[in-house]
């Protein structure tokens, strides 16, 4: 099955139910009118002259525009590619670029970002040139450019489509849209996301129908989901919480999705929940920081809820617990995975017990392996120990875009991903994700984990936030080096943090180098970037 034929059932089934609610649009959708307007928008991207296996790229906050992209590129065969909306000029001309989009969607302006100016400064000659026309210089490729207006009274723009003058040229019963989705195999590439670029550039990872249809349902199937579910997804679209386990899980399941709005905002999530008597919420650990501390947290209503997933980045069990606790989350799970593997590998159910179920990232998810390996000698290793993690099975993307060698160092003969991630697996089989492999330090031969020094520093009263990474070292070949981000008003010196450490933790984990800092850098997603302190290391050291 296709994500179209998919979708083609469920709303057959249950025509009237509500798909989705786009609450800062206003805007609601039973299955019905989804399937029916998902179609319509097909018949147009075909107008457009696009076909399939053509990519389309999406460059866009939330809203109801994102999803029927999703659906009606999945009915004829196109490949979206998610582009995310934090991207500036040259990450836009890089990942349109790399994948060869045809078109692109995207907003006119969000907040102070003008993505049609962006637009225009990397192709000027779009001002001259009728979609279909004439090519621009630094994007080749690109054939039309839709934008969607999202205020409803936008200017109109030469050279460029309005979304809704897209619509009006669809016709939901082409007869074309059938005859394509006949031909469609479940196996053929629907989807390219870039990943997140913690580690270094982003990777377009492509993706099949197989691929996210399958986790989609499985994750909806751990949440034990059930047509009466209302899901709210403050989380993004372009990244596969939003898309996979937030829209797929949904509609696999016949419940209804909700966005709150179109960036992330913790008050209209409190909002959304109440209003909307939501039974689901989802986000990364920072996302639900923000609601639980929220001042006016305590006035709402949030009885409604009952399961969500916390994932992305390490989610401390002291924030599980206070969602379990304080937000009526009784259910919620914590997923891990990576884009390359649709993403979710491993989760926990309804049925893990708690405490497993907020200190660990779950056990495997049906039909796929995992192992833990040695990432030198690939040996599976023993009961508790760190080693990498592998999986196979259906989620394992079909690979990296326009790069075979990329792909060939990810998976291996074998088929197994090499996720780069450090995990451990304990008998009953949950798994606890130590750290990355790049970010574990060798001093003198000694395997150190960055987090368990990072998770004693962050203990010291005067330290906001701490990452630890290691840098070259003549003679021992690595040492370790943290960077303090002191709280407000305070001023630790090296020696406090030496002395914190002394008699606490082994000498050879206290780090030599000890840095003190504003910020660390970041992925336009808020992820934080270790590889660029250990550059800034390496500099500063020579
Ligand atoms: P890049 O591959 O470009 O460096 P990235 O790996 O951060 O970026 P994503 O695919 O968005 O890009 O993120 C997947 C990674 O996020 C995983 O490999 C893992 O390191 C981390 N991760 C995801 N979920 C969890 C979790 N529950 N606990 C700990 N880490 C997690
Ligand atoms: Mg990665």
């Amino acid at each position: 099955q296709t994500i179209g034929d998919f979708f083609a059932a469920v709303a057959g089934r249950q025509p009237e139910r509500e798909a989705l609610v786009s609450r800062h649009q206003g805007l609601r959708y039973s299955y019905a009118e989804l399937h029916r307007e998902a179609r319509r928008l097909a018949s147009a991207l075909l107008g457009l002259g696009l076909e399939r296996g053509d990519r389309v790229g999406i460059w866009s906050h939330n809203n109801a525009e994102w999803v029927l992209m999703q659906l009606a590129t999945a009915q004829v065969g196109l490949i979206l590619v998610n582009i995310n909306p934090a991207y500036r000029v040259a990450e836009v001309e890089y990942a349109l670029n790399k994948v060869g989009c045809k078109a692109l969607v995207t907003m006119a302006q969000f907040k102070t970002s003008d993505y049609l100016a962006m637009l225009r400064e990397l192709a000027p000659e779009l001002n001259l040139c009728l979609p279909g026309r004439l090519a621009a210089r630094r994007l080749p490729e690109l054939r039309a450019v839709v934008w969607i207006d999202v205020a409803g009274q936008g200017e109109e723009q030469p050279g460029m489509l309005r979304f809704s003058e897209l619509m009006q040229r669809g016709d939901a019963q082409d007869p074309r849209v059938d005859d394509i989705a006949a031909q469609l195999k479940n196996t053929d590439p629907i989807n390219i996301q870039f990943t997140s670029g913690t580690t270094g550039f982003p990777k377009g990872a492509t993706l099949t129908h197989r691929n996210i249809l399958n986790n989609g349902f499985f994750i909806g199937e751990c949440m034990r989901l059930t047509p009466e579910d209302r899901l709210c997804i403050p989380v993004p679209l372009y990244h596969c919480f939003g898309m996979v386990l937030g829209n797929l899980a949904c509609f696999t399941h016949g419940a209804t999705v909700v966005y709150p709005n179109d960036g992330f905002d913790p008050l209209t999530v409190l909002e959304a929940v109440q209003a909307e008597r939501c039974t689901g919420l989802h986000g990364v650990p920072t996302m639900f920081i923000a609601e639980l501390d929220h001042p006016r947290f305590k006035e709402f209503d949030l009885s409604s809820l009952r399961t969500g997933i916390m994932a992305g980045s390490p989610c401390p069990i002291e924030v599980m617990k206070r969602v379990v606790e304080e937000m009526h989350l009784t259910e919620i799970t914590i997923a891990y995975g990576m884009t390359e593997t649709s993403p979710v590998s491993c989760q926990s159910s309804v049925d893990t017990p708690l405490d497993k179920r907020v200190s660990t990232v779950g056990q495997v998810q049906p039909h796929l392996e995992v192992k833990i390996v040695d990432p030198e000698s690939g040996e599976i290793v023993p009961v508790g120990q760190p080693g990498e993690l592998c999986t196979r099975g259906y989620s394992v993307m079909h690979g990296y875009w326009g790069d075979p060698e990329k792909t060939r160092e990810a998976i291996d003969a074998q088929g197994f991903m090499h996720t780069g991630d450090l995990a451990t697996m304990d008998e009953q089989g949950y798994v606890n994700i130590v750290g990355r492999i790049k970010d574990m330090v060798i001093r003198g031969g000694e395997n150190l984990y960055p987090r368990e020094i990072e998770e004693f520093l962050y203990r010291h009263p005067q330290v906001q936030d701490v990452q630890v990474v290691g840098v070259p070292d003549a003679r021992l070949g690595e040492e370790l080096c943290a960077w303090i981000i002191p709280k407000p008003g305070a001023q630790p010196t090296e020696q406090d943090i030496r002395d914190f450490c002394k008699g606490q933790i082994a000498h050879y984990k206290v780090p030599r180098y000890i840095r003190f800092v504003q910020e660390f850098p970041m992925t336009v997603t808020g992820k934080i970037q270790k590889f660029k302190i250990r550059e800034a290391m390496k500099d500063e050291l020579g």
